[in-house]
């Protein structure tokens, strides 16, 4: 018992050590942000001499701070047996990742070797009141733990995907969300209450974008921008050497609000003729009721579109064509490598990938034709997209972004 005493004091104080000046502290580090890797991994990441990476893995594994990776090896040539790629120990900590959707509040707990424990989602009617989100987290995360049989005691902290900017210094929720009724909300003092641990929160496509960084479609890229295309509205994401940026004031990467026409329609953050406005799927839904003579879901016109069906096509062409009118800007101002699509509408997959980088190539500057197919801009449906919020709220907290203090 002293011995797992002592263990879980030395994690913790690795883990949540602000000055994380020593070699233990930095592989800790990069281990909770990466999940497993090899020796040679953590040197070039770490920027530790080989040598002092082996003497500390060394000391790390004999207090357990870290483990052999269990699916090491698996499925791999016999040949030149690979390095073996070490985790955190997961009994270190739990974290837990918690979704503010907009008819929904979803939990995830995974812990700190990045395996995920359990997910839970609990519908809600549409603005909530912050009270009711409270309430219902507690329930759920109760839940969750009870399932998992663990106890919330080694719990690190809990990050909080929003669904609008969150002010980093006053851990407020801004004005422009998209849930008006939450504005000026802070989330730290809504959930340190039930927690009583350290909340960290951002807005739910930069929580996306770290989600598909850690373990989706972006793995591997230090660079690129997350576009979300959601019915209800435009969200997105830039990530630049492997950190988001979430701005001044939490609103970094709101390309739905880009504004595409000065005298456009009314914007619900009360400017006009913003970037969701003109690409909504909204529009694309009102075209398909008429059509159909019917009520018609998002994901009804995108199966058909999928399916072949012309009109539906067009409704998604239309759809990705003022898209990529806005994404072009973005395109002009930082020139990205790889642009992951998230959201509903990524559903669509090639259907709207070829007409948005169609759009795209129209409204930037440098063109497709002019490069080479290997380095031209690659455009890639995210691979998380049903939980790419919730588990980018487990990711702020393995990387220690957006913590609220
Ligand atoms: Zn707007």
């Amino acid at each position: 018992l002293r011995a797992e005493t002592m263990f879980d004091s030395e994690l913790k104080a690795l883990l949540t050590g602000r000055d994380a000046g020593t070699p233990s502290a930095r592989i800790v580090r990069v281990l909770s942000e990466r999940g497993a890797l090899s020796p040679g991994e953590l040197a070039r990441l770490t920027g530790l001499a080989k040598s002092t990476v082996s003497t500390t893995l060394a000391e790390l594994r004999k207090s357990a701070v870290i483990i052999d990776h269990a699916a090491n090896d698996i499925g791999r040539s016999q040949v030149g047996r690979p390095p073996t790629r070490v985790v955190l120990n997961p009994v270190g900590g739990t974290c837990v990742g918690l979704c503010i959707g907009l008819n929904y509040i979803q939990v995830i707990v995974a812990d700190v070797s990045h395996a995920v424990l359990s997910d839970h989602r609990s519908p809600l009617p549409t603005d909530y009141s912050p009270a009711k989100a409270a309430e219902v987290t507690r329930a759920l995360a109760q839940e969750a733990y009870a399932e998992a049989g663990l106890s919330q005691e080694n719990l690190l902290g809990v990050g909080v995907a929003v669904a609008g900017p969150v002010d980093p210094v006053s851990g407020q929720v801004m004005r422009a969300s998209g849930v008006p009724t939450w504005a000026g909300t802070d989330i730290r003092s809504l959930f340190e209450p039930i927690f009583r641990r350290p909340i960290f929160a951002d807005n739910e496509s930069n929580c996306a974008a770290i989600a598909e960084m850690m373990w989706g479609a972006a793995v591997g890229e230090e660079d690129f921008v997350f576009f979300k295309l959601e019915v209800e509205g435009i969200g997105g994401a830039i990530v630049a050497r492997g950190r988001v940026i979430a701005g001044a004031h939490g609103a970094g990467g709101e390309f739905g609000h880009i504004t595409v026409d000065p005298m456009g329609d009314l914007c619900r953050c009360g400017n006009r003729g913003c970037l969701e406005v003109h690409a909504s799927f909204r529009r694309a839904l009102a075209h398909a009721e008429t059509r159909f003579g019917r009520p018609t879901t998002a994901d009804e016109v995108i199966g058909l579109a999928v399916a072949g069906d012309i009109g539906c096509r067009r409704l998604i062409a239309d759809a990705a064509e003022a898209a990529g009118r806005g994404l072009g800007v973005i395109g002009s101002i930082i020139d990205p490598g790889l642009i992951v699509v998230g959201g509903r509408v990524a559903r669509a997959g090639d259907v709207l990938l070829e007409s948005l980088a169609a759009s795209y190539d129209r409204h930037t500057l440098v063109k497709r034709a002019d490069l080479a197919p290997a380095s031209r801009t690659r455009f890639v449906t995210g691979t998380l997209l049903d939980n790419d919020s919730c588990l980018g709220g487990v990711g702020l907290v393995l990387r220690h972004h957006g913590r609220l203090a």
